[in-house]
Parts: structure tokens; sequence; C-alpha cells
């Protein structure tokens, strides 16, 4: 009984869960982007496990590596020793890794959400640094640990916890359609850059002597936000000169998801360390932390925990991060991407509740506005988070999952798998623009 089930979740479950109350839905059984719910519903999954499947649900080459696990009678568990899984996942991952990057790269092997990777990367380079400060950007999500969640933006999230460290220095994130410098595009990103370089040279600039700049190459949960090339590379020079280390968390953006196997790739910057989470573990909870060997000062027994690396985890993540790479399935994030993107495009022009189309592969944000209310100096129109909202419901009674984010709650963000068809990409794109149309009506 659906509505039962619903019911007592509701009943038991932390009042901080939220998805279950935007999609009041009871999955029983998935295949590739298509969830049917306890009712027989069908529904085209458009947020993934919020970026986690880069092959879409059950796919069998990962099903495949999880059964084949079970069947060896391999442990399934044992801390952090050394299993054959282990390293042939090492092995798929490192093949992965940007050139430059996995020649010098360690692996950390947190666990097993994003939060704990983005934790180990703050604390390791807190300790190889010596110094406590951090540098993160506004619109950034790292995660709801109190270290990372002293990284992450969001002050409707921050605000109620009384702990969080205050160590951070906010800086300010290109984000072209409400540029903090009233200005868009590439001459707001150089802005952006030129701030963020006087600030840390700024003798009274307030800056607590950072161990280390992270950021996102794309923005996710704050909208699927690209940050331009130059602007990352900018980021990269000054963080190299100034001997911060500079962390880049891919936990949403990578595998393939933004049209390259890295995000970081796009611009060729190569980072200090990468947090990885989501796809790399095929669907099941996996994160690790890359980076390169000269930060690797910890003390054996300095960062430990139970659960680093679940074998099933590590197989299915392997096979993941082989058939992404094997099929070329970033390039076709690409090439599925762009044309979506240019369909939104064109609805944009028609449809005037779109204010903002963006992303990067298949890493898409669509910003509704108020279209009625004035303009600021970058022209965009204020944020519309109710018609958001309603976009969101409506795309649901069309048998569409999309989630919300950026800075206002007003972006639709499209996080469809990589193996996304054809039709299946004109079918989103369909409901989501009668979707758009029936609430902007
Ligand atoms: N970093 C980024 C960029 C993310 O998008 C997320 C999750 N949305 C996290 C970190 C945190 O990962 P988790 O939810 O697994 O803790």
């Amino acid at each position: 009984e659906p509505d039962a089930v619903l019911r007592r979740q509701r009943d038991r479950e932390s009042s901080a869960r939220t998805y279950a109350r935007s999609f009041p839905i009871v999955p029983v059984r998935a295949e590739g982007m298509v969830i049917e719910g306890a009712d027989g519903r069908r529904y085209l999954d458009c947020l993934s496990g919020a970026g986690t499947l880069a092959l879409g649900h059950n796919h069998p080459v990962v099903l495949e590596a999880i059964r084949r696990t079970v069947d060896s009678g391999a442990p399934l568990h044992v801390l952090d020793l050394a299993t054959p899984e282990k390293d042939e996942f090492t092995d798929a991952l490192f093949a992965t890794l940007p050139a430059g990057f996995a020649d010098h790269a360690r692996i950390h092997f947190c666990g097993p959400a994003g939060t704990d990777a983005v934790e180990a990367a703050l604390k390791l380079m807190q300790t190889a640094t010596g110094r406590r400060g951090l540098l993160a950007f506004t619109g950034a999500y790292h995660g709801m640990t109190t270290g990372a969640l002293a990284a992450t933006a969001n002050v409707a999230v921050k605000e109620p916890v009384a702990g969080i460290a205050a160590d951070v220095t906010r800086l300010p994130y290109p984000y072209p359609y409400r540029c903090p410098f009233g200005v868009g595009g590439e001459r707001g990103a150089e802005l952006s850059a030129a701030y963020t370089e006087r600030l840390l040279d700024d003798p009274a600039g307030g800056v607590v002597p950072p161990a280390a700049m992270i950021l996102e190459a794309v923005q996710g949960e704050g909208g699927a936000v690209p940050a331009p090339d130059g602007w990352l590379r900018e980021m990269r020079r000054i963080t190299a000169e100034r001997e911060i280390p500079l962390i880049v968390d891919e936990v949403q953006t990578g595998v393939g998801r933004t049209g390259e196997f890295w995000a970081v790739e796009h611009s060729g910057i190569v980072p200090d360390a990468m947090v990885l989470s989501k796809a790399v573990g095929g669907s099941l909870p996996l994160a690790v932390l890359v980076y390169h060997e000269d930060y690797d000062g910890w003390l054996p027994g300095a960062h430990t925990g139970t659960f680093r690396g679940n074998t099933l985890a590590m197989a299915a993540g392997t096979a993941t991060l082989r058939h992404v790479a094997d099929e070329g399935l970033a390039g076709r994030a690409a090439t599925v991407g762009a044309r979506m993107t240019a369909r939104l495009e064109a609805l944009r022009a028609e449809l005037p509740a779109i204010g903002d189309v963006r992303g990067r592969g298949l890493m898409i944000g669509v910003e509704l506005v108020d279209p009625e209310g004035a303009p600021d100096s970058c022209g965009a129109h204020p944020a519309a988070p109710r018609t958001a909202a309603d976009v969101r419901a409506a795309c649901l009674k069309r048998g569409l999952i999309v989630e919300l984010g950026g800075r206002y709650d007003s972006t639709v963000r499209l996080l469809p798998p990589l193996v996304i068809t054809d039709e299946q990409a004109e079918a989103v794109l369909d409901r989501l623009a009668d979707a758009v149309a029936e609430v902007s009506s």
C-alpha cells in the first residue's frame, strides 16, 4: 500500500528529510532512467540520486560486478585491508585521473559519503599546512557535517547550527546571471578573480591564513553554474603563487557528467586534491580523497574509520568507471547536454518565466524568474522559487522527476544519467516545457 508506506515514513523519519516530501512516490523498481512507483506509475528520473547514477539505475555492468563479487565469496567488509577489489578500483580510478595528477596521486578511502571526503580534505590540508582558515565560494555546497557545512554557503542550513567553524573567507563565485559585481559573463568572472587576489594580499582583509581553497568547477546544488575556464585557471594561479592547496570538489561533477571525465579537464587545471563520491561508487556508497603525494603527511591512524571502502561499492565503482571510459560516455554527455541546452535556450525565448539556461554536459540548470519584476543591473529578473516548486510538481504529474537548487531554490536542475537516450532527452524537455507553460500561463 504506497500511501501507508508514505504515511509511516513521514511519521517515523526525521523531519530533515526533504526528498520524500517533494516526491510522494514509493519506488519499487528502476532501470536506466526510469523509476516505477508502487502504484505502477513510471517516471523519467532526472535526479539520478543527486547525480550519483552515471549509468542510470541497475545497469547490467554494475549488477554483474556486484553479483560476481558476492558469488566469489570475497569478504564484504574488512576495514582498510588490501583486497583485490580495492586494488582494481584504485587502478581504474587512477587510469581516469587528469594528466599531471595521476602520477603523483595518493588515495584515501573516506566514507562513505561525499561530506566525509570533504572533511578529510580539509583536515589533511590543515594538518599539512599548519593553517586553519579556508577559502570557499558563494553558492558552494560541500556537505552537511560541520567542517563541510562551514565550506557550504547556504546560510539557511548553517544558521541553526551554533558550532560551525568560522574561519571561512567567502569569495564571489562567478555566477554570470546574477553577477556579484553587477556585470555578467567573462567580465564578471575577471572581477571575481581580481577581487580574490586583492583580498588575499590585503593585510587588513580579515583573511584567516588559509589551509586550502575549495571549489566546484560547476556548482551543483548552487544551481548548475559552470565557472569559466579562465577563472578556474586564475584560481589555480592565485593559489599556487601563495602556496595554498587547491581542493576541487568533484563529488557531483565527476565521472563524465560535465562532458569530460572530470570537470577540471575543461580548463586543464591540476588541483592539489580532488574530492570524489556519488558516481564513483556505481550507485553504492563510496567516497575517496585523491591528493598530491607532497601532502601525504598524516601519521598512521590520523584519519581512520570503520567503513572506508566497501567491497561491493568498490566493485560497482570499478565497473562504472571502466564503462564510462570505454564507452566514451563523457563525450555522449557533452553531445546530448549541448542539444538539450540548445532546445532549452529556444524555449527561454518563448517562455519569459525562464530567466536563464546554463550548465555543462548533463548538469543543466533552468532558472525560473518573475518576468514582471524589475531586472537587476545584470538584466536578471527576480528569482521565482514558488514558480520553480510548482514546475517541479507539474513535472512529477507528467512523470518527470526533477529537483530544485540554486541560491533562491529557483533553479530546476537536470541530472539525467549519461545513458539517457535521444528519445528520453526529448521526452524530458517536452514534459518540462509543458510544465513551465502550464505553471506560468
Ligand atoms: N560536494 C558536492 C559538490 C555535492 O554536490 C554533495 C552532495 N550533493 C556533497 C559534496 C556532499 O555529498 P554527500 O551528500 O554524499 O555527503
